[in-house]
């Protein structure tokens, strides 16, 4: 059930260097570190790491980033060197600039910190996260031999290499499970335990800090037989902020996804989900029931955009543009009920952005309210490909064949 995400509110996440520190003090093994928001202050956090190789990592909350590139030209976000002197240099091609990755919108997100790391050699590079799995009621592991960068496609392509272990949250990591996971990830002799003891901290952390989601990707052996956690990605429950107070004044709420900013400046509320139905709506309970039947009826929320009351034509042509940048949507599901909106406005909204985008995707239309009827006679002589829904029910059913059809 996808509406528990849907909030007014996304959970925080915090930057690589920030969960490291927490980490840190889980006794999770992590790289030292420093940070800079500067080159000068770079060059010398490398200096003054005295390690035979560095890392360099920029810092934004897309993942992707070692293949990623920056508009100053340079590619990778993150960059190994054994020659402390370049990092000054390296890092004024990263700070001030925008990064673009494979989990950031086009234009990329601007670098405001770059971290200085010791870098180990890494001779395997695996995958591990704990997150909150509402479909098992609790927490829930999951893991890779083959992490990296390329971890979306193994689970695309290799399903099978991907193990997961349901814990209770009563009970928790149990030796026995946290054992498995060490020697499904690939973890041979001495390591095995050393892993499975990281894997125990991590949860440790992941209960202590109200974690929606630890992620560890490299989760690496070295040469020197070491598992170290050399990425990291935790996102925590918003609820919980009254008793996470520390983490939450670390939060940047300046780098909140670009699509709700840009969908806040038409006064539109924009929520990313992870399913291929793009719903567009007015109001919250009706986007959660539009979510609820979408997923009843076996389909996935893509995202929804809620669009408020005094709705306007433009307005609704902005949602169009946003919902349907999103490349997962495969098909559209307007369901708007017209109270204080008028259903016409909607109707010409629709028309010219389905026009102007010239839209590829299924539309299926749900109005109901406020001068329907000329509403529909709208979208019915505009001769676009629109498929006109009775109800909710209807409609949800139709989005989700107009996918399976395909
Ligand atoms: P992202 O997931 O955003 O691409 P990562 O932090 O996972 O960024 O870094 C990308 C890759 O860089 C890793 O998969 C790993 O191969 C390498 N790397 C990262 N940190 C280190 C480090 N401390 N030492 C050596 N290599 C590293
Ligand atoms: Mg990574």
């Amino acid at each position: 059930m996808p509406c528990a995400r849907v909030s007014s509110r996304r959970w925080l996440n915090l930057q690589e260097y920030q969960s490291k520190k927490l980490m840190q003090e889980s006794g999770v093994t992590v790289q030292r570190f420093y940070v800079a928001d500067n080159p000068p202050d770079a060059l010398q956090a490398a200096k003054r790491l005295n390690a035979k190789e560095i890392v360099l990592k920029a810092q934004i909350l897309a993942g992707g980033r070692g293949k990623g590139v920056f508009n100053s030209g340079l590619k990778g976000g993150v960059h190994l060197t054994k020659d402390p002197s370049v990092v000054g240099e390296l890092a004024s091609k990263m700070l001030g600039y925008s990064l673009t990755t494979k989990q950031t919108p086009k234009e990329g997100v601007e670098v405001k910190t770059v971290m200085v790391a010791e870098a180990l050699d890494i001779t395997r590079e695996t995958y591990f996260a704990i997150l909150m799995d509402r479909a098992c009621n609790g927490p829930v592991m999951v893991g890779s031999p083959q992490g990296g960068m390329d971890i979306e496609e193994v689970a695309d392509k290799s399903p099978e290499l991907i193990f997961k272990e349901v814990i209770d949250i009563f009970e928790g990591v149990r030796d026995d499970q946290a054992l498995r996971m060490a020697a499904n990830l690939g973890f041979k002799g001495p390591l095995e335990r050393q892993a499975a003891d990281q894997i125990k901290r991590l949860y440790d952390l992941f209960l202590k800090v109200d974690a929606t989601q630890v992620e560890v990707n490299p989760l690496g052996e070295t040469p020197e037989g070491q598992v170290v956690c050399f990425d990291a990605k935790i996102s925590f429950d918003d609820n919980a902020e009254f008793r996470q107070k520390a983490v939450f004044a670390m939060g940047d709420m300046s780098e909140s996804d670009p699509t709700e900013t840009e969908a806040a400046k038409w006064d539109l509320k924009y929520i990313g989900l992870d399913g291929n139905i793009a719903c567009f709506v007015n109001g919250a309970g009706l986007a959660m029931a539009t979510c609820d039947i979408i997923d009843l009826h076996g389909g996935k929320p893509a995202n929804f955009l809620d669009l408020g009351g005094g709705v306007k034509e433009k307005q609704v042509y902005e949602a169009f543009k946003l919902l349907t940048a999103d490349p997962k949507v495969e098909a559209i599901l307007v369901n708007i009920f017209g109270g204080i909106v008028n259903c016409a406005i909607i109707a010409n909204g629709i028309t010219k952005a389905c026009r102007e985008l010239e839209l590829k995707v299924p539309l299926v239309v749900r109005l109901e309210g406020t001068n329907v009827q000329e509403a529909k006679r709208i979208l019915s002589e505009s001769g676009l490909p629109i498929v006109a829904a009775n109800d909710l029910d209807d409609a949800a059913k139709k989005a989700v064949a107009a996918i399976t059809r395909k």
